[in-house]
Parts: structure tokens; C-alpha cells; sequence
């Protein structure tokens, strides 16, 4: 008999059942892969070089809470993420900053010079109601063409303008020359890889994990109290209110005899190829190999459902089974799938630490 059953041993559900069971609950965790972890599971691969099986996953928070929770089961290493676009036959860094600019359009501009240049091309609008119309208030056409329309396009299946606002809200836009991709405050790799990181989140005597097993096959088997759901939502609903749409990825992975492939982590090409981005990941963990494995990313619809896609529709859409959701008392939804959120790892970890508080405080 548990006190909880945890579906999906992601962020989400791993959390939840690390502090359920410190709390003294009795939880089994099931997962439908083969591996904890979710979509941050990482491995060595044949030629011995970590690798991210489901794309590559850098840990950035302000959050002092989700560091401060994480740090008990795992070390960091510091790590500054840095990406590079394909444009026109050069490579400029991403997000768009002052060298950006100055190498794009052929010109010399210092810090407030690019303020200014940048002021002259943005266009206004009386509300931002889109993704394109975020950007093109930001820089304008040419930038907006050259760096954002065939990337949203390839990601997405969508152009920008048919995306909400908040997606490329998340690009930040630089005058200075700052080339980091993030700047948070934490910017961190676990130390031994993320798996090792969720081996000891779950190991603890009132956890029991089971890989390979698909909930629905097992809830009418096993007694539990509550149950945590961390999967997509319309599934858990047997789509009952219709399937909502998520964007998939296939993912090509190439080990290259070379110690080093390319100048930084990632290479972004909004405007060639089917691929997105190329990622070296030995960049990312900071393993020394004389051999190096990058990753191709291929934007699909079809395949596991990676992320919700964010329109005005969807979010209604969700909204329907969110009133589903009322019904039942010992049903918690969590996660990216569960909320339908387009979350990063962090706020993953700070919706189910705030998960966990609510259903201590009932
Ligand atoms: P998941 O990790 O998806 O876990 C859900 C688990 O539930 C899965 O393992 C699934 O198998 C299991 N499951 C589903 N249905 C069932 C069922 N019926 N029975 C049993 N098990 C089930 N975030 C960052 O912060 N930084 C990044 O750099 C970053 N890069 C990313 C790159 C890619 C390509 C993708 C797709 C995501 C990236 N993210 C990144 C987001 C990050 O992956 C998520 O925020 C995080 O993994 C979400 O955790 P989760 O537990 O909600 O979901």
C-alpha cells in the first residue's frame, strides 16, 4: 500500500517523490522508459562520452531555492553555455549582442551607438500581441529575418506571428558584448551528469522505482492513496477533450574522430538545412576524450511529445482539461506535460517543490 503513486520520473515526479518521502510517504515512481531521469537523462554512449539522449539540457536558475535543494545530491561544475548562428556564411553570437551587430551589418558601433541603431530599425506597435511583433520591436526586419523567422518556422511548424508572445519573449536582445547564452545567477552542470544526480533524489528507503511500466497497465494492481501525474494531460484524460498539440524531435547524434568539432556548444541554423542546432556536448559536461559526439536536432510532429506548443488555441484548449482536473481530490498534475507549460528544468523543480508544500499544508 503506498501513500503515493508518481508517474514519471522526470523533474517533476523525482522531486515530488524525494520529498515525500523525507516527509515519511511511502511512494513507487513508475516511468514507461527505461531509465529515470526524463527528458534530462543522460549516458555514456559506445565511444565513452556523455551524452544528453534526449537533447542537450543546461541548468541555469535564479532561483537560490531549486540550487539550494538540488545541491544535496549533487556537485557542480561551472558552466557558461555560448551559442553561435549560421548567418550568411558567418558565425555571430546568439542571443543578438553588440558583436552581432556590428559583424551582421559591416559596422563599428560601441555600446550606445548600438542603442541608438537598433532604436532606428524597431517597429512600433500600440500592443505586442505575438512572437513576431516581440522581435520586430526589439530589432526590426533584418535581424528579425535573418535570425528568428526560419528558426520559429523550423521549431515550431509556425511562423512567430501565429506563436504567443511570451515564446520569443524568452530571447533577451544585447547592446553590450556580452556572448553568454544565459545570465542567470547559477549557471551549472551537475558534476557527474544528471542521472547520477536522480539516482540519489530516489534512493531512499520509502521509495520504490519501477522502469518499463506504463501506469494505466498498473493502477488497477496497485493500491495507493494519491497519485502524482507528471505525463501529458490529454493522455491522462484519454483525450477526452481532444489531443492537445505537442512539437517532437529526432535526434541524429555523430561521433567525430576529432577532440574538438566546432568553436563553441551550439551552432544555431535558422536559415539552412532541416536541423536546428548542432550541440558538442563535451562542451556541456566538460569530459576530456580525444574523440568528440555533437547532436543534430530535427523538428518533427510526430515522436514523444517534447514541448507543448504555445498558441492562444492551446491554451484554451488546455484550459478544458484543467477543468477536468477539479474533479478529483487525489489526482496532483506536475510538470511540463502535466501543465502543458513550456517549462525549463528549474521552474520544473520549483512548481513541484511548491506542489509538495500545498499538499503538506492540507
Ligand atoms: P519529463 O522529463 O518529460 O518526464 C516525464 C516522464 O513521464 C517521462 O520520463 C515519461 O516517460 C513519463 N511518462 C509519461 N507518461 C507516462 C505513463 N503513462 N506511465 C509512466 N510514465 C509516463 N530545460 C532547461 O532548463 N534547460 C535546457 O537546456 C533544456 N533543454 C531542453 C532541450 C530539449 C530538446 C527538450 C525537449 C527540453 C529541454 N528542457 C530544458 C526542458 C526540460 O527537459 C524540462 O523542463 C524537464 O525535463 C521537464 O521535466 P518533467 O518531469 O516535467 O517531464
Amino acid at each position: 500500500m503506498y501513500d503515493f503513486l508518481v508517474v514519471g520520473a522526470g523533474f517533476a515526479g523525482s522531486v515530488l517523490a524525494e520529498r515525500l518521502a523525507d516527509a515519511g510517504k511511502k511512494v513507487l515512481i513508475v516511468d514507461k522508459r527505461n531509465h529515470i531521469g526524463g527528458n534530462a537523462y543522460d549516458f555514456y554512449n559506445e565511444h565513452g562520452i556523455l551524452v544528453h539522449k534526449y537533447g542537450p539540457h543546461i541548468f541555469h536558475t535564479n532561483s537560490e531555492k531549486v540550487f539550494h535543494y538540488l545541491s544535496r545530491f549533487t556537485e557542480w561544475r561551472q558552466y557558461e553555455h555560448r551559442v553561435l548562428a549560421s548567418v550568411d556564411g558567418q558565425l555571430l553570437p546568439m542571443p543578438i549582442n553588440a558583436t552581432t551587430i556590428n559583424k551582421f551589418f559591416g559596422v563599428n558601433l560601441n555600446h550606445d551607438q548600438v542603442e541608438s541603431f537598433l532604436a532606428q530599425r524597431r517597429n512600433s506597435f500600440d500592443r505586442i500581441t505575438n512572437s513576431q511583433e516581440v522581435i520586430l520591436a526589439k530589432v526590426g526586419t533584418e535581424l528579425y529575418e535573418k535570425f528568428f523567422r526560419g528558426y520559429t518556422k523550423k521549431q515550431w511548424d509556425l511562423y512567430p506571428e501565429q506563436l504567443d508572445a511570451s515564446v520569443c519573449a524568452r530571447i533577451p536582445i544585447r547592446t553590450n558584448a556580452d556572448d553568454r547564452y544565459f545570465t542567470d545567477i547559477y549557471q551549472v552542470m551537475p558534476a557527474q551528469g544528471y542521472t547520477k544526480m536522480f539516482e540519489r533524489m530516489l534512493n531512499h528507503p520509502n521509495i520504490s522505482v519501477l522502469l518499463q511500466t506504463d501506469y494505466k497497465k498498473i493502477q488497477e494492481e496497485v493500491r495507493f492513496n494519491e497519485l502524482i501525474y507528471t505525463g501529458p494531460i490529454d493522455e491522462y484524460f484519454d483525450y477526452v477533450r481532444g489531443p492537445l498539440p505537442y512539437r517532437s524531435l529526432r535526434f541524429d547524434f555523430e561521433t567525430h574522430e576529432v577532440s574538438t568539432y566546432q568553436p563553441v556548444a551550439t551552432i544555431n541554423y535558422p536559415n539552412s538545412y532541416d536541423f536546428t542546432r548542432v550541440t558538442e556536448f563535451k562542451y556541456l559536461t566538460g569530459q576530456t576524450h580525444a574523440r568528440t559526439t555533437i547532436v543534430k536536432e530535427f523538428p518533427t510532429a510526430n515522436g514523444d511529445p517534447y514541448y507543448p506548443i504555445p498558441t492562444p488555441e492551446n491554451a484554451e484548449a488546455y484550459e478544458r482539461y484543467k477543468a477536468e482536473i477539479g474533479k478529483y481530490d487525489a489526482v496532483h498534475f506536475a510538470g511540463r506535460l502535466g501543465t502543458y507549460r513550456y517549462y525549463n528544468m528549474d521552474q520544473v523543480v520549483a512548481q513541484s517543490l511548491t506542489l509538495f508544500n500545498n499538499l503538506m499544508s492540507r
